[in-house]
């Protein structure tokens, strides 16, 4: 009986393991052909610079409508991309589309925003990432001191000689350096002071509880995370604000910019762009709402 059990109990882990292996390789051939398919689309997420009201900065957010497999999260598909290598072209097709869609904003009167863009470790530290940057910059005609790169603090640590020389590089050229998922990491403020780092992206896992009652902790953390900032003269983003009552918490805290579902969710480029362009006359009212309920 306990035999029979057992092998049952084998046989479905086994069986559960090959079907997920079969995913993957299904996921991993359906992406090698992704862009020659044209499945690949970019969404931008807007972030609000909280000294002035204005829109400023543009997150690029990769998606993926495979006609196999459906829309697919990146957090499915990113980390494949990255253990096959494929993340290399893909990256530099992210870079390519995000530079043309800034480039064609600009051409449609919308001069004063810049575009960040998510790195990953592969794509840092296994390819030739400085010259992919230039020659996309280059041909798209978008000014360096308009682009951001976003890299996770993991990615800093990996290899932290090769990472602090290439981030060198972007600054020289005029680029901006975030890291992304703040605080989830293990990197200490003290580490990356030393690397030429011009943003910090607190993670949402900090900024969920924010402003509600009884939340001691991550608002410690996210207060000393922007004054710390704050004096490195590094500029800070909250990731993933949905709430009026996490708003006036940041606000009241000097955080610099926010970005997430309060403001508005990843759009499509047109979207974004009408987004943008109508925000001025928005703003008032968005800010009063804002005020009341938080
Ligand atoms: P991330 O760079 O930290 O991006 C923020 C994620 O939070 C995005 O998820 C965004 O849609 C989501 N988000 C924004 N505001 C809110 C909010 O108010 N509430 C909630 N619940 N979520 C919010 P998404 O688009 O699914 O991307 C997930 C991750 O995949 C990204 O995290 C990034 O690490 C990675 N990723 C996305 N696009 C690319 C890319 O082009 N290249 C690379 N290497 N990674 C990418
Ligand atoms: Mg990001
Ligand atoms: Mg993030
Ligand atoms: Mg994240």
């Amino acid at each position: 009986q306990a035999k029979a059990a057992g092998r049952h109990t084998f046989m479905r882990y086994t069986e559960s393991m090959d079907s997920n292996s079969r995913r993957r390789a299904g996921l991993v051939a359906s992406l090698r052909r992704a862009i020659e398919r044209d499945e690949l689309r970019l969404a931008y997420q807007p972030q609000l610079s909280l000294a002035d009201g204005r829109i400023r900065c543009v997150e690029a957010l990769l998606r993926w409508h495979s006609s196999e497999h459906g829309e697919v999260p990146p957090a499915q598909f990113i980390p494949l991309a990255e253990e096959s290598g494929m993340i290399v072209a893909i990256g530099e097709w992210v870079l390519r589309e995000a530079c043309n869609t800034l480039s064609d904003w600009q051409r449609q009167g919308l001069d004063d925003i810049s575009i960040a863009v998510n790195v990953s470790a592969t794509q840092l530290l296994h390819s030739d990432l400085p010259r992919t940057v230039e020659r996309i910059l280059r041909e798209t005609g978008v000014d360096p001191g308009q682009l951001e790169l976003e890299l996770t603090e993991s990615v800093l640590m990996a290899k932290a000689d090769l990472a602090a020389e290439r981030l060198q590089f972007f600054r020289r050229i005029g680029v901006s350096i975030a890291v992304d998922d703040f605080g989830t990491g293990y990197s200490s403020l003290a580490y990356l002071r030393r690397l030429p780092i011009t943003t910090l992206k607190i993670d949402k896992a900090f900024i969920d509880d924010l402003g509600r009652p009884g939340d001691t902790e991550d608002a410690a953390i996210t207060t000393t995370v922007i004054a710390m900032a704050r004096s490195l003269g590094l500029n800070v983003v909250a990731e993933g604000v949905e709430t009026a009552e996490q708003l006036a918490f940041l606000r009241q805290h000097r955080c610099d910019v926010v970005q997430g579902y309060w403001l508005s969710p990843p759009l499509q480029a047109r979207q974004c762009l009408e987004f943008v362009h109508g925000w001025p006359e928005r703003e008032g009212s968005a800010m009063r709402a804002a005020a009341e309920e938080g």
